[in-house]
């Protein structure tokens, strides 16, 4: 085919592709790389070189690319059936998935409702969250509580509960307005003062609670990604802190929305984030690992009694009128239930416990590099900020862009990166080995090292 040498790829790329967060002016003046290949842990491009995935893909892939097992289950899939819609019919694969889904994830979660891709899962919690209170009779209820630094997505809604400025602001006089609580991110805590001297008494809890106390009466949800916030740069959260925000949810009668988009599916060492301090959120919502980072598919799961709020007869007008082309498709949950079922076959999540550590202890000796300020590490996730002074946690100019400087030289290392700002994210394929984790780590110092060790 005449179409398949790379510089031909590399000029319809520029001509006609516009790329997602990227600055296009950029992106022209570059030969970008071409991937068609993947393999377990490894992206491929055109001509054959090869580029450990380190960030999964962004944050999707679980079992490796094109593992057999997963292929299989989509192949035989498409020769049965590709797709039929659940407005009016019910199919195989997302029946036998939704019933999988729920054993599977925090008891008094009870039903799923499908859509494809993170932005929507979120939506449709918010839309949910927002409609049940009109259905027991507090229409009051209309506001949502979102976190500073947090990321939902990128549709408007999931915009609105988001708080990252550099993505969102510019979109602001679209958004609805929230209640806005602190970010947990304990390295640039806004919250210390002279008097604290920067010891941590749970002053954002304290914050959040005053915030719910004082709009509880209006508020019908807040909306968290439990335990760490990802795109606002992997901060994690303190001990405590997700159960803490389930008590104080429960207390103000506030509706929990806990975005395990990122987080769900093994990241963590635990299934599901929640799982660890055995909270279970009134709605939840699931994307990037649920195909194991194959096909788009999101699932937003509540409870019966969230459910139970929108039965009534038709002309109460309680259905939720909300439903996007392809739900639930049936290629995409055959890949996912593939995917549930090899965490079953591989007992994964205890095999990942020795990786986690391994991923911890390489970690922990960037920390002896003179520009790693702070790590942040939750299961088989990590962030790597980088900062111009370790001493005083002077951060590099955003515009310099040193996160970026170094994912690129990591490329000359066998590996693919994407930071966020100035941190770097290790995120990759929970299939990835033990020599791996090592080849990761090897060169994300190297890199670190290259391009941060001139500018001491
Ligand atoms: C990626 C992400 C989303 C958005 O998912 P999309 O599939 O990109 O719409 C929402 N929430 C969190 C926590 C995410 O990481």
């Amino acid at each position: 085919m005449s179409d398949s040498d790379t510089k031909t790829l590399q000029e319809y790329d520029r001509k006609y592709v516009w790329h997602p967060f990227t600055q296009m002016k950029e992106w022209e003046e570059e030969a970008p790389v071409v991937i068609t290949r993947g393999e377990g842990s490894w992206l491929i491009d055109n001509d054959g070189n090869r580029y450990l995935d380190g960030v999964g893909s962004v944050w999707t892939n679980v079992h490796g690319h094109c593992h057999p097992y997963i292929n299989s289950a989509i192949k035989s899939q498409v020769d049965r059936l590709e797709h039929s819609t659940l407005l009016g019919l019910a199919s195989e694969k997302s029946a036998l998935l939704a019933k999988k889904l729920i054993e599977i994830t925090p008891i008094g979660l009870e039903k799923v409702f499908y859509s494809d891709n993170g932005s929507t899962a979120v939506e449709i919690g918010i839309k949910m969250a927002f409609q049940y209170w009109r259905h027991i009779g507090k229409p009051e209820k209309t506001k949502f509580i979102s976190f500073k630094n947090a990321y939902h997505g990128d549709t408007i809604g999931a915009v609105s509960v988001g708080g990252i400025d550099i993505f969102h602001e510019v979109f602001r006089p679209l958004l609805f307005p929230t209640v806005q609580a602190p970010s947990t991110y304990c390295y640039r805590c806004e919250l210390s003062t002279e008097q604290n001297s920067g010891r941590c008494n749970k002053e954002c809890l304290d914050q959040l609670e005053i915030l719910m106390e004082q709009h509880a009466c209006e508020t019908a949800a807040l909306v968290i990604e439990p335990h760490l916030q990802g795109a606002g740069g992997m901060i994690v959260q303190p001990e405590g802190f997700v159960s803490k925000v389930r008590e104080l949810c429960n207390k103000f009668d506030i509706l929990m929305i806990a975005d395990e988009v990122a987080v769900g599916f093994g990241r963590t060492g635990y299934m599901f984030a929640c799982e660890k301090e055995s909270v279970t959120p009134d709605i939840m919502a699931l994307s990037k690992g649920i195909t194991a980072g194959y096909l788009p598919l999101a699932a937003t799961l509540t409870t019966q009694k969230i459910y139970d709020a929108f039965l009534g007869d038709y002309t109460e007008l309680k259905t939720f009128f909300h439903g996007h082309t392809f739900t639930g498709n049936p290629i995409a949950c055959a890949s996912a239930l593939a995917s549930l079922e090899l965490f079953e076959a591989d007992d994964l999540l205890n095999r990942l416990k020795p990786k986690i550590s391994q991923l911890q202890s390489r970690l922990e000796s960037l920390l002896e590099l003179p520009h790693v300020g702070n790590i942040r590490q939750l299961g088989m996730i990590a962030g790597i900020e980088l900062v111009k002074n370790r001493e005083t946690r002077e951060a590099f100019d955003w515009a310099e862009r040193t996160g970026i400087a170094v994912c690129r030289e990591a490329r000359k290392h066998g590996i693919f990166l994407r930071p966020l700002g100035n941190v770097i994210v290790i995120f990759p394929p929970l299939s990835i080995s033990s020599d791996e984790i090592d080849f990761l780590m090897d060169g994300v110092e190297k890199s670190i090292l290259s391009i941060t060790g001139k500018t001491d």
